[in-house]
C-alpha cells in the first residue's frame, strides 16, 4: 500500500478536474485553492479552501467522478490520501457509520447536481460553506497523518517492544514480562502507544502491529528464557502481548496464534494474551470462540484494566479467562481512598473464588507492594519494580535479579 505522499502545485495548477474519476483526496498543508463549478462553459468559483482542509474526498467514498474542479490560487503543498488507504479505513469503519456516510454523500451529490441544473450557484456555495467545518477536523487529520507515517514505521523498523517485568509477589521472583510497543519516530522522538495505538485501531492497521508484536515477543521470550538462572526463576517465563478488538474481527485470530507459536517454536504457556473488557463486549461471539481455542492450546488469557470498563461481571464466566489484571487506578488510590482498597480486596477475592490469577498493575511504592502481598495478590507490575525497558536491559534485569525487600 502506498504511503503518504506530499505533492506541490504551482499557482494556477489544477489539483482535481470535474468529470475525472478520483483516486485520492488531498489535505491542504499550505496555500489556498479554489473550488470551481462549470456553468455554460465557464468555470465559476464557489468557494476557497486553505490549510487544514480536505478536498476531493467524495469521489473516494462512492467511487464516482469528481463533481468540481479545484485549482491552486497560489503555490500549494498537499498531502495525498490514496484510495487504498481510504478504502481500508472505510472497510474497518462501523457499518452504521458507513451507511450514514454513503447517504450523506448521495444527498450531497444530488444537491450539487440540482443546483447546477437550476443554475443557482449561491445554493451550491451554501452547501460548500458547510464544508468549512472541515477546518475543525484537525484531530481527524492529525490521525490520518499519524496513520500514514505509522504504515511506513513498520517497514522502517521504527517500531519495537519494551518489556516490563511482572513479579511473583509471594515468591518474589520474575514471572514474566508485558510487551509494550514503542515508536521511535525519526523527527518526533518516542511516541507513546497511548497516541498511536488508538489510530492504528481506527484504521485497522493494528492487525499488522499485533502480528509484529506477537512475532517479536516470541523471539524475545526465548532469548530471555535462555538468560535466566533456573535457581532464581524456576518456572518458564512468559511475555504478555496486548491485543485489540480488530485483531478478532479478521476471524483468523486463533490460526495466527497457533501458527506463530509453532513457527517460532515457543511453548503456548510462554505467551499470554492481554485483552480488555471492552473488547469482549464489542466482539462477544467470535472473540469467545477464538479465546476458547487459544486457551485449549495452553495460552493464558488475561483481562487488562479490570474494573475500569464494563460494569457487568456476567462475562467472567461466559469467557475463558485465566487472569485478571487490576486496573492501575485502583492500586494508585488504594492507599488514600479506603473504597479503592475495598475494591482491590474484592477483586482479589473474586479472582480466587473463580480460580483466576490476579496481577496488580501500576505499583509505584513499597507500601503498595506490601498491601498487595499481604492480600495474597499473586503477581504485580509497576515502576517500583521496573519501568518498561528494551530487550537488552530486560536481559540484564533477568540475569542480575535481586528481589526487592518489602519491609514491615
Ligand atoms: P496497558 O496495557 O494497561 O499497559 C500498562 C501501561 O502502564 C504501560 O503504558 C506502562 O508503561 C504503564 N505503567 C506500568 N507500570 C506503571 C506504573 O507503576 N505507573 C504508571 N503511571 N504507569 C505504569 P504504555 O507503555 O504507555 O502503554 C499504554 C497503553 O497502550 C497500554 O496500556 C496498552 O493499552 C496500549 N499498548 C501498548 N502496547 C501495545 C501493543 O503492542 N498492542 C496494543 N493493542 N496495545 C498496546
Ligand atoms: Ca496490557
Ligand atoms: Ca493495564
Amino acid at each position: 500500500m502506498a504511503g503518504s505522499t506530499k505533492r506541490t502545485f504551482k499557482n494556477g495548477d489544477i489539483l482535481i478536474r470535474a468529470g475525472e474519476r478520483g483516486d485520492c483526496a488531498y489535505v491542504v498543508e499550505s496555500g489556498n485553492v479554489e473550488i470551481l463549478l462549470e456553468r455554460e462553459g465557464q468555470l465559476i468559483q464557489i468557494g476557497t479552501r486553505g490549510p487544514g482542509s480536505i478536498i476531493g474526498e467524495m469521489a473516494m467514498i462512492d467511487d464516482k467522478t469528481r463533481t468540481a474542479t479545484v485549482r491552486a490560487l497560489e503555490d500549494c503543498t498537499v498531502m495525498e490520501i490514496s484510495r487504498d488507504d481510504f478504502s481500508r479505513r472505510v472497510e474497518s469503519a462501523d457499518p452504521v457509520l458507513k451507511m450514514v456516510m454513503h447517504v450523506i454523500m448521495t444527498r450531497y451529490r444530488d444537491l450539487i447536481g440540482r443546483t447546477q441544473a437550476l443554475r443557482f450557484p449561491h445554493i451550491a456555495d451554501g452547501a460548500e460553506a458547510s464544508e468549512n467545518t472541515h477546518k475543525n477536523h484537525a484531530a481527524a487529520l492529525g490521525s490520518i497523518k499519524i496513520h500514514n507515517e505509522l504504515k511506513n514505521a513498520l517497514d522502517r523498523k521504527e517500531l519495537t517492544l519494551h518489556y516490563q517485568p511482572i513479579i511473583d509477589l509471594q515468591k518474589m521472583k520474575i514471572a514474566g514480562f508485558e510487551a509494550l510497543m514503542r515508536w521511535k519516530h525519526p523527527e518526533r522522538g518516542m511516541i507513546s502507544p497511548g497516541i498511536f495505538i488508538p489510530v492504528a485501531e481506527e484504521s485497522g492497521l493494528i492487525v499488522e502491529l499485533s502480528k509484529f508484536a506477537l512475532d517479536l515477543a516470541c523471539d524475545s521470550v526465548k532469548v530471555l528464557q535462555q538468560a535466566v538462572n533456573p535457581a532464581l526463576v524456576p518456572d518458564p517465563l512468559f511475555i504478555a502481548v496486548n491485543f485489540s478488538v480488530k485483531d478478532f474481527a479478521a476471524g483468523s485470530f486463533y490460526d495466527q496464534i497457533e501458527g506463530t507459536l509453532k513457527r517460532k517454536n515457543v511453548k503456548p504457556e510462554q505467551i499470554h494474551l492481554e485483552i480488555t473488557e471492552t473488547l469482549l463486549m464489542a466482539a462477544p461471539e467470535p472473540a469467545k470462540t477464538a479465546l476458547e481455542q487459544c486457551r485449549k492450546l495452553g495460552v493464558n488469557v488475561s483481562i487488562d484494566d479490570f474494573g475500569s470498563g464494563y460494569s457487568s461481571l456476567s462475562y467472567l464466566h461466559h469467557f475463558p479467562i485465566d487472569t485478571l489484571k487490576i486496573d492501575q487506578s485502583f492500586v494508585r488510590a488504594m492507599t488514600t481512598h479506603p473504597a479503592s482498597l475495598v475494591l482491590v480486596k474484592s477483586i482479589i477475592a473474586l479472582a480466587m473464588n473463580l480460580g483466576m490469577r490476579v496481577v496488580a498493575e501500576g505499583i509505584e511504592a513499597e507500601k503498595e507492594a506490601k498491601i498487595l502481598k499481604d492480600l495474597d495478590c499473586a503477581q504485580a507490575q509497576g515502576y517500583w519494580f521496573a519501568k518498561p525497558m528494551p530487550l537488552e536491559d530486560a536481559l540484564k534485569f533477568v540475569q542480575n535479579w535481586q528481589a526487592p525487600v518489602i519491609s514491615g
